[in-house]
C-alpha cells in the first residue's frame, strides 16, 4: 500500500483527512512541519498533504525545505489550507507542490486528486529506475555510474577522504558463451553481480555494471590494505558461486580484478585514477586471472598470489 503523510496542526482536520483516506493508502498523520520534516526525511512516502497555516514553521516554509533534499524533492505534495486567496495557491504552486485543494475538503475530489499524482510519481520513479539501473544483472548501469564516479570523487577531493576504484573483468567468458550458450552467460552476469552487491558491506559503496562481462565497484573512507584484502574475499565468493566452467582457469567462473586507493587531491583527475585500475586489471590476467592486483598510494603494486 501505497503511503502518505499528512502535515496539520489540526486533530479535526487529520482525522477527516485520515478517515476518508485509510483502507486505500498507509496514513501517517503529524501536527508540526518540524514533524513532518522529520518523516520525509525517512522517505518511503508517496505523496505529502501539506496545511500551510500552522505555528512554528508554515507549510510554505516546509515545502522550500522538502525541495532541497535529495530524499524528499520528488514526492509529490499537495497542499491543503484555508486560504482561498489567489496569491497562496500561487506561492505553493510556485514552489513547487503539484495541486492545491482549499477547505472545506471534498473527499472524493481529493481522492482522485490524490490518486492521479501517486500514479504519475510511480510512473516517474520506474523510468528512473529503468534509465539508472542495468536490466539483466540489477545492479546500477553505466549512465548511474558515469554520473555518480565524478560526483563522487569531487566529493573525496572536498573531504579528503581516500577514494577506490575497482574493475572486475569474468575470466574467459567469451568461451564461457560458446560452451554453454549465450542465455548461460547471461545468468552467469546476474550470478557474479549478485556475489559482489552483496559482499560489498557498506550503503554507501557503489558497484555498477561497467559494460559486457565488466563491473566497477566505487568504496570512499577505507585505507588501501583493507580494501584491497575485502576485494579478494569478493573475488573468492564468486569463485566460490562453484558455477561450473570447463574452459576457464579453475573448475568454476572466475574473476580478475583491479583496483586502486589514493586520497585525492585538488586538481588530480578520476580518469587518471581510472586508468590505473584498468592496468591493475590488466596485469591480473597477464599474471594468470583469478586474482586481484592493488596499486596504493606510493603506486606500489600489492598481487594477492
Ligand atoms: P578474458 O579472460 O581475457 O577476460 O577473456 P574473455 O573471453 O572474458 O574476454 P573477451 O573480451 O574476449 O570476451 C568477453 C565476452 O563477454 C564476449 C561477449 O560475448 C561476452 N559478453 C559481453 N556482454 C555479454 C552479455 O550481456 N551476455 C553474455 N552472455 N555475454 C556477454
Ligand atoms: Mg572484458
Ligand atoms: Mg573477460
Amino acid at each position: 500500500m501505497e503511503k502518505i503523510l499528512i502535515i496539520d496542526d489540526s486533530a479535526v482536520q487529520t482525522n477527516l483527512l485520515r478517515s476518508s483516506l485509510e483502507g486505500d493508502y498507509e496514513i501517517t498523520t503529524v501536527h508540526t512541519a518540524q514533524e513532518g520534516l522529520a518523516y520525509a526525511r525517512e522517505g518511503g512516502f508517496s505523496l505529502i498533504l501539506l496545511d500551510i497555516v500552522m505555528p512554528g514553521m508554515d507549510g510554505f516554509t516546509l515545502l522550500k525545505k522538502l525541495q532541497e533534499e535529495i530524499v524528499t524533492q520528488h514526492v509529490p505534495v499537495i497542499l491543503i489550507t484555508g486560504f482561498s486567496d489567489i496569491q497562496s495557491e500561487e506561492q505553493g504552486l510556485m514552489l513547487g507542490a503539484v495541486d492545491y485543494v482549499a477547505k472545506p475538503i471534498h473527499p472524493p475530489i481529493l481522492k482522485a486528486r490524490i490518486h492521479t499524482h501517486i500514479k504519475l510519481y510511480q510512473y516517474q520513479k520506474r523510468i528512473e529506475h529503468m534509465a539508472m539501473y542495468d536490466e539483466l544483472t540489477g545492479v546500477a548501469n553505466r549512465r548511474y555510474y558515469d554520473r555518480y564516479c565524478v560526483a563522487k570523487w569531487q566529493e573525496a577531493i572536498r573531504l579528503g577522504r581516500s577514494f577506490s576504484v575497482c574493475l572486475f573483468d569474468i575470466d574467459k567468458f567469451k568461451v564461457y558463451n560458446d560452451t554453454y550458450g549465450h542465455p548461460a552467460g547471461d545468468k552467469v552476469l546476474a550470478a557474479v553481480a549478485g556475489a559482489v552487491s552483496s559482499n560489498l558491506q557498506r550503503g554507501t559503496d557503489f558497484f555498477a555494471r561497467y559494460g559486457g562481462e565488466e563491473f566497477v565497484a566505487i568504496v570512499t573512507d577505507s585505507a588501501a590494505l583493507p580494501t584491497f584484502q575485502h576485494f579478494q574475499k569478493i573475488r573468492q565468493a564468486v569463485e566460490d558461486l562453484h558455477i561450473p566452467h570447463e574452459g576457464g582457469i579453475s573448475p568454476w567462473v572466475t574473476v580478475s580484478v583491479g583496483g586502486i586507493t589514493i586520497v585525492p587531491k585538488k586538481g588530480d583527475g578520476y580518469d587518471t585514477h581510472l586508468k590505473i585500475a584498468d592496468a591493475m586489471l590488466y596485469d591480473a590476467k597477464r599474471y594468470g586471472r583469478n586474482q586481484v592486483v592493488w596499486s596504493n598510494e606510493r603506486m606500489e603494486q600489492w598481487r594477492e598470489k
